[in-house]
This record gives C-alpha cells, structure tokens and sequence, in this order.
C-alpha cells in the first residue's frame, strides 16, 4: 500500500488510515472500507461553423481565463449524447439535433485539490449559420469563433482538448 497524503481520514470510520492500493483504489487499513476512484467520463463539442470552431472562456478554476471546448462531466445514469445535449443547453443555450462521435481522450483535472483522471469524449456539431448563444456566466466568460487554419493548440485549457483539436485539425488538411 502506498500512503500518499497522511491526513486522509477513512469516511466510514474517521481514522487517519486510508491508504491507496494501487493506481484506484483507497483502502482503509483499520476497518476495511474501499473506496475506488475511478475515471470520470466528459464530454466535449468540437462545433464548427464556415471553417471556424467555437471556443468558449473558462470562467471557473481549473484553468480559470483560458479556452475550452464547450461540454462537461456526465451525470448519474447518462449517455454521453445527453451529457454533451444537456450541457450545451446549460452553458450555450444551444439545441442540437445531430452530432457525429470523434474520439477519446484522457484528462486529469483538478478541482479543489482533488485529481480527478477523465476519459473526454469529443463530438463534432456543425451549423451552416452561425448559432445565437446565452452564455451560462459562472461557468463561461466569453467565447470565440476562431478560424481552423490560424487556431494554436497551446490555446486550449487541458491536453485532452489540445489532442482533440490537433487530431481534429489534422483530419481536415
Ligand atoms: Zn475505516
């Protein structure tokens, strides 16, 4: 077993005995209570309008004040197709009727010094006119229509969205 943090208090019993026990899993060492910390799923929309991509701006820690996809962690009992539906109403106050699965890529967020690994699902949404946008403005400052051929993956956030984007470009030179 392997102790990461001495402080952490068993949830069950209330001990300083929590061990981690391999790459997920927290074990308490003095009543047994387990605890797995396992990926979370994401999801991501790549959308796309005459050549351009909607970024939006973070406005919450991690990665407060730099660029993301628009999406967002799925809830209990979700696809991945809700999430991404449910989050762009959230966010953008955006509907969608249609949207083609990309690929995968893993994350690590952290929120509140928690790590959080993530398996991120990317989408491609495309309109033919620009759709009108609400933001949501706890989570989202601003956003940006940027133009595929001048956009710089170092822009995005986290390095699952630098992968999707550089993946993405790639596709499409
Ligand atoms: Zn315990």
């Amino acid at each position: 077993m392997v102790n990461d943090d001495p402080n952490l208090h068993c949830v069950k019993c209330g001990q300083p005995s929590l061990f981690r026990q391999g790459a997920k899993a927290y074990c308490c060492n003095l009543c047994g209570f387990v605890y797995f910390h396992n990926v979370a799923a994401a999801v991501s929309a790549v959308i796309v309008c005459n050549d351009q991509i909607l970024l939006v701006e973070r406005a919450q820690q991690p990665a407060k004040g730099k660029l993301d996809f628009p999406g967002g962690f799925a809830d209990y009992n979700e696809s991945n197709e809700e999430a991404l539906t449910r989050e762009l109403m959230e966010e953008l106050q955006l509907p969608i009727d249609n949207m083609q699965y990309l690929f995968s890529y893993p994350n690590r967020y952290l929120f509140k010094d928690v790590l959080y690994s993530t398996l991120d699902s990317f989408f491609e949404i495309r309109f033919d006119s620009e759709p009108s946008l609400v933001l949501q403005q706890e989570e989202i400052s601003r956003y940006f229509w940027l133009d595929m051929k001048n956009m710089d993956v170092n822009q995005l956030a986290f390095v699952s969205g630098q992968n999707a984007l550089q993946e993405y470009l790639r596709g499409k030179a």
